[in-house]
């Protein structure tokens, strides 16, 4: 058995399921070799889409409602006011600076962390902010965030590879960082799962797709530093994961839109949602924002809205400063919502925070749905007739040595992943 003092490596491979990364080895003989002699668990994820949230709930193994984060984005002080979300949001910190206290820990791409103290922090352009950040200390010119455009624009054979060698080099320069620092935990998050399927939807993983040979390339390379890596941690220090899946979308559901034909919100043009991540979306794609007066809600003005996708919260005069809903009156506010909700036969499931506390700035409802998208504009972009070829599905897995899983029944939720991973 290991000993606490080994360093511990965390492979995200977020976007991917078990499925979907059995049938990634199917493509790629190396990566199928990784497979061989780990036992595999199904993580039963989150409820919301974001990375963001669900990050939160591994981060901290509690639940939104404790937590504090609910989506890419935060409310602050009125619904139109959205800040992205990062740790300093979080109400129950994370332990993972104590893990290890004397020595650094590596993160790649991974959502809400921010650089600090002992973290070697590799940032990328995939995260949802327009934030770049190199690790000053270290000799490592090579490290180049991968450009945000490069992760939502894959148009051409030249896009893709640059969009590909971006991750790889993260991914060398990790192996690098970790031959030569002492590290106790390192967690790279590789995205490129999750940015192929939302570029080409499932196509990506067909034997014909039309970059496939570039796809076998980079799969092959990945595998060959997956295997350094795990070569150089050992192999019961090793952990692949993915804390969400791709399904196909069935149906986009504009949340606000709904709410302001049953009276709850009005549309106000030329009004838009403050907050960091539509200034960072509005610099890269201005193109998205064309059309954006008309179609805005006045959202702080209104009873209710959905400012971060699949949430819908109340406004509360108590908790914001342009609030119109008195305390009295939630609760009755709150059953007209569910009731409008339910009248739509939705394949949803609702669910109602338990956290009542005056100072509990979360949303009172959040909707979850199988291949259910959310409206682009809960999303602080603003393209209309946007319908995404897959969304993501609280679903991963857990790849890791027999003697770690022994014990373990064959579902796993993201509490539990939470104490396997961030515990000793
Ligand atoms: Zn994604």
């Amino acid at each position: 058995m290991s000993s606490p003092e080994d360093p511990r490596l965390l492979v995200c491979l977020d976007g991917l399921s078990w499925a979907g990364y059995f049938q990634q080895s199917q493509l790629e003989p190396n990566l199928s070799k990784l497979l061989s002699g780990r036992k595999s668990v199904t993580v039963r994820g989150s409820h919301f889409q974001s990375p963001q949230a669900i990050w939160a709930e591994l981060l901290t193994g509690e639940s939104w409602t404790k937590n504090g984060v609910y989506g890419y984005g935060v409310v602050t002080d009125s619904l139109s006011n959205v800040q992205i979300a990062s740790e300093k949001n979080l109400l129950v910190q994370t332990n993972l600076d104590s893990l290890s206290p004397e020595a650094a820990t590596l993160i790649a791409n991974v959502p809400l962390l921010l650089p600090s103290g002992k973290r070697i922090w590799l940032s990328d352009g995939s995260m949802p902010l327009a934030m770049r950040y190199f690790p000053p200390n270290l000799e490592i010119s090579a490290y180049r965030p991968r450009p945000f455009f490069s992760s939502v624009n894959i148009l051409s054979a030249a896009d893709l590879e640059c969009f590909l060698e971006h991750e790889l080099a993260r991914v060398a320069i990790s192996l690098d960082i970790l031959r030569k620092h002492s590290c106790r935990l390192a967690i790279l998050r590789i995205t490129t799962f999750d940015c192929m399927f939302h570029a080409f939807g499932n196509e990506f993983c067909s034997p014909s797709f039309r970059y496939c040979s570039s796809w076998r390339r980079f799969l092959t390379k990945l595998s060959a530093l997956l295997s350094s890596l795990e070569q150089l941690v050992g192999s019961s220090n090793t952990f692949i994961f993915s804390t969400y899946a791709h399904v196909p979308c069935e149906r986009v559901l504009d949340l606000n839109q709904l709410l302001a034909r049953n009276g709850f919100l009005n549309r106000e043009g030329n009004r838009a949602v403050k907050g960091s991540r539509t200034q960072a979306l509005h610099a890269v794609n201005p193109e998205a924002f064309r059309n954006a007066g008309a179609n805005l809600y006045a959202v702080d003005a209104g009873q209710a809205c959905s400012p971060v996708e699949g949430t819908i919260m109340l406004n509360s005069k108590s908790r914001f400063l342009n609030g119109v809903v008195d305390d009295s009156a939630k609760a009755h506010i709150l059953s007209e919502i569910e009731k409008m909700l339910a009248a739509e036969e939705l394949p949803t499931v609702i669910h109602r925070s338990e956290n009542t506390a005056p100072s509990y700035r979360g949303p009172e409802l959040v909707v979850s749905g199988r291949g259910l998208a959310f409206s682009a504009r809960e999303q602080g972009d603003f393209r209309e007739d946007w319908t995404p070829r897959t969304v993501h599905y609280g679903e991963g897995f857990l790849l890791a040595s027999h003697e770690r899983l022994e014990q373990l029944p064959p579902y796993l939720r993201l509490k539990s992943l939470h104490r396997l991973l961030f515990t000793r």
